[in-house]
């Protein structure tokens, strides 16, 4: 079991510390309707820092309770099963999965995975072709306007995450003809240029961000997935063109701090936004779940075509969940940050 055992303050940075591995039992039998799962893989998310506030700040997020399991995305195998739909040997998924090596689980409440479907890699289910593959592709769908033949330029922050590596290759898929990505290291923009078509990408720690936009964006820019805000964003939205679009995905470097979500943009930031007429309206892939099926279904595709490249970053062990929380939040990933916890 693992369970929370310090609550970070509104503007408290998340550390491995925050978290107890405890070990425990679970009942010897289940009940009618339950099955018994063992943990393959964990999803860690960027999320889960405001559930370790008690106020998280979003209506559709529960805190996590201190002294009460962690939760989040998972995947596993059943053991038992007392539920008519799934048998022993079944692969299942849930976005609250306990972590827990071993757990019963309510089997009404799991989804069944068919492995195939992403050429057996299951861990793709929490990232490319789980929620965070039908957040690039719907936020791209629903709030890039991106057309194909429309000479369009994307840029992408946070884009050797796991949203942001698969939004950077959606854009493109969509119709998009330059797509520029800005990401925290060296390795991980040659990643995107060299392995996910990204034209070009720009080290945000290091040189002058602004002048490397206006160099690989001489059109300006007409659409910005946006994962992370802050002044990385502002530099973005001052290079953007009139009647353009923000694709609000997320905003990471503002998750310790106390404000509101969406941060407002500073002043001059905004001016330019409204001067221009650039959307940026707020977007939850959870509002556009009667879209996952056949969502999965397009993502799934361009995995076993090939067209869309998948990266993991996999910590192994129960043990290591919360360092490889804070690695993430730290920028310690290439894309999806994945915990495998059982063979
Ligand atoms: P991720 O991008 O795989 O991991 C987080 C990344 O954020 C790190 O690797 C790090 O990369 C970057 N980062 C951390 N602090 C930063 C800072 N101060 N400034 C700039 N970059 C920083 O995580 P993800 O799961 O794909 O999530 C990405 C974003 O999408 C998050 O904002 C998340 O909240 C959002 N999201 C939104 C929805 C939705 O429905 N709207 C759904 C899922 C996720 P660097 O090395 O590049 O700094």
């Amino acid at each position: 079991l693992f369970d929370l055992t310090i609550i970070l303050g509104k503007n408290g940075v998340p550390v491995a510390e925050n978290f107890r591995l405890e070990q425990s039992t679970i009942a010897d039998t289940i009940q009618a309707g339950q099955v018994r799962v063992r943990t393959l893989y964990l999803s860690v998310d960027p999320y889960m820092r405001c559930r370790m506030n008690e106020d998280t700040g979003s209506d559709y997020l529960l805190p996590w309770q201190l002294a009460e399991v962690a939760d989040g995305g998972g995947i596993g195998v059943v053991e038992e099963s007392k539920h008519d739909n799934l048998a022993k040997g079944d692969f299942v998924t849930s976005f609250n999965w306990p972590w827990q090596t071993v757990a019963i689980l309510d089997g009404s409440l799991l989804q069944k995975l068919i492995p195939q479907l992403v050429n057996g890699r299951l861990s793709y289910f929490l990232g490319a072709a789980g929620i965070t593959g039908l957040t690039a592709l719907l936020g791209v769908r629903e709030k890039g306007h991106v057309a194909a033949g429309a000479n369009q330029t994307m840029v992408v922050s946070g884009a050797a995450g796991a949203c942001g590596s698969l939004a950077g290759q959606i854009g493109r898929l969509e119709g998009c003809s330059r797509v520029v990505g800005i990401a925290g290291t060296d390795e991980k923009c040659s990643i995107l240029v060299q392995e996910m078509g990204f034209d070009a990408a720009i080290n945000y720690k290091k040189g002058n961000v602004a002048e490397q936009l206006r160099e690989f964006c001489p059109d300006g820019v007409d659409v910005y997935f946006d994962n992370v805000g802050g002044d990385i964003s502002d530099t973005v939205i001052s290079q953007m063109n009139r009647n353009s679009h923000i694709i609000l995905c997320g905003q990471i470097s503002q998750y310790n701090k106390d404000v509101p979500y969406p941060p407002p943009l500073p002043p001059d930031t905004e001016k330019i936004q409204k001067e221009r007429n650039i959307t940026r309206e707020r977007f939850l892939v959870l509002n556009y779940m009667d879209k996952q099926e056949a969502s999965i279904v397009q993502l799934c595709q361009w995995i076993q075509e090939g067209k869309l490249k998948v990266r993991e970053t996999v910590v192994e062990g129960l043990a290591n969940i919360g360092a490889a929380f804070q690695s993430m939040m730290n920028g310690g990933n290439i894309g999806k940050q994945i915990v495998s916890v059982s063979k």
